[in-house]
């Protein structure tokens, strides 16, 4: 017992667990959230303003021990400026990493070798940022510590014949806040599962009577969108060279039962973090967060299938900034881009969750509206227009967008979509900019 105190290799995994268990300690979504800073005047300005304008309550500690008070409070994060710590502050924050602080923190640096990224990672940093502070990079970092509990869960499938282990997972996941679906008979209610959702990360059973893991792994990894979702795999199998055929087949670490419920916690968590961190590289465009082309048209593509196969009603529109050129040749690129940042923006704070925003390319935008008629999109437009007329940038110059919208009818295809709401557009654009032109409107 007292070797393995001391062991090395122990104390690095006690670390590690204590890591990948970093996470909210009893958060409570829709109640303002806190973040913490430490040491006074550790945040820029800038940061500090875009972190109380994005609705945070942001709060300066004075002292570590004061951390403790804080945790459950509704706090998501610590963030902690490297540069301004004591080596006895450094100390003491290591000490209560392994103790007693559980909330994720995240850390600025002007160090940026890997000594100062262990003792952050120490520290229970989820984030290492290096300065200058890239003030969008901290906002974002905050937004993915809280989205699994507002409006994105982290979303887990369950593959297990014994409907009773199944509904056992089910309920630990649930209460550590995920969302969880449990399915016994794969054979019947997988594939129509999979058809409509992408879940986060597959527990998946080894051996089922009718079908066994591997191949519904195989199954899995053959859809393109499902190659990066972890598998965790589960059973009572303890032999090594099962173990290694099955993590050939795709599965990332297996779990054996009876599965004690923190390590099924942190074997799911930290894969579907990084796992999203992932999935945001690919789908989302690095300029404003938006959905970028490929996911963009990717989610068109589903929603116009949606419509052919259910008749849903679905509205598309294009946006495209006007005289952008303008603002480029006169005001140059850096302000460009600040107003396609800000257009983006815009359209998170005016659509309705379900609709969905990207990127295009340039400034051009796409728009999905699901279950919305044509006049209603119309209006949702509208309001976009009306709330950048009383919103513009901080610039010498305001502009405008011009829209072409449609609705998606039966029987067309997403080719066929985005050319009537292009040819919307370039009338919108004909007829002066700054409007909004609907095709397709007999029904
Ligand atoms: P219109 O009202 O007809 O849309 O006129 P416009 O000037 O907006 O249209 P045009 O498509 O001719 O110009 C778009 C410009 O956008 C051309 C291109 O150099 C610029 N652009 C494309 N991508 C980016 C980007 O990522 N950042 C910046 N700053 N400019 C971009
Ligand atoms: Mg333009
Ligand atoms: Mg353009």
């Amino acid at each position: 017992m007292a070797d393995e105190m001391n062991n090395p290799g122990i104390d690095r995994l006690l670390t590690e667990i204590s890591l990948v268990s970093r996470r909210i300690p009893d958060y409570r979504p829709g109640e303002p959230v806190t973040v913490l800073a430490f040491g006074t005047d550790s945040l820029p300005g800038s940061l500090a303003d875009k972190i109380r304008h994005a609705g945070y309550r942001l709060k300066e500690v004075e002292s570590i021990s004061h951390l403790l008070t804080h945790e459950g409070n509704n706090t998501c994060a610590l963030i902690v400026n490297l540069d301004v710590l004591s080596d006895k502050q450094r100390t003491r924050m290591l000490q209560l990493a392994r103790q007693s602080v559980h909330l994720p923190v995240i850390a600025i640096s002007s160090a940026n070798g890997l000594d100062e990224r262990i003792t952050a990672i120490r520290m229970g940093a989820t984030a290492f940022i290096a300065t200058p502070v890239n003030d969008d990079q901290v906002l974002d970092e905050l937004a993915s510590l809280t989205e699994r509990y507002e409006k994105d869960p982290y979303q887990v499938l369950v593959i297990d014949d014994q409907p009773s282990v199944g509904s056992y997972l089910k309920s630990t996941l649930e209460e550590a806040g995920f969302l969880v679906t449990a399915i016994s008979d794969a054979q019947q209610d997988l594939m129509p599962y999979l058809q409509n959702n992408i879940p986060d990360l597959i527990l998946l059973d080894l051996y089922m009577p009718s079908v066994n893991g591997q191949e519904l792994a195989g199954v899995i990894r053959q859809q393109e969108t499902l190659i990066s979702v972890p598998i965790v795999f589960l059973s009572n199998e303890i032999s090594p060279q099962v173990q290694m055929h099955a993590m050939c087949t795709g599965a990332d670490v297996f779990l054996s039962k009876p599965v004690n419920p923190l390590d099924l916690l942190y074997a799911v968590e930290s894969r579907i973090r990084r796992g999203r961190v992932v999935r945001n590289l690919v789908t989302r465009d690095p300029l404003t967060s938006l959905a970028n082309r490929r996911e963009s048209l990717r989610r068109l593509e589903e929603e116009v299938l949606r419509c052919q196969r259910y008749g849903n009603r679905l509205c598309v529109a294009l946006l495209d900034l006007d005289f952008f050129k303008r603002i480029n040749d006169g005001f140059g690129h850096a302000a460009g881009d600040r107003v396609i940042r800000h257009f983006a923006l815009i359209l998170k704070r005016t659509l309705r969750e379900g609709d969905l925003a990207g990127r295009l390319g340039g400034e051009e935008y796409l728009v999905i509206l699901p279950e919305t008629s044509l006049p209603l999109a119309v209006t949702a437009l509208q309001k976009v227009a009306d709330y950048l007329r009383d919103n513009q940038p901080y610039e010498e110059f305001s502009y405008t967008f011009s829209a072409g919208v449609t609705r998606c009818l039966p029987g067309m295809s997403v080719d066929q979509v985005l050319e009537v709401a292009d040819q919307a557009l370039y009338q919108a654009k004909h007829e002066g900019r700054d409007r909004i032109v609907t095709a397709g409107a007999s029904e």
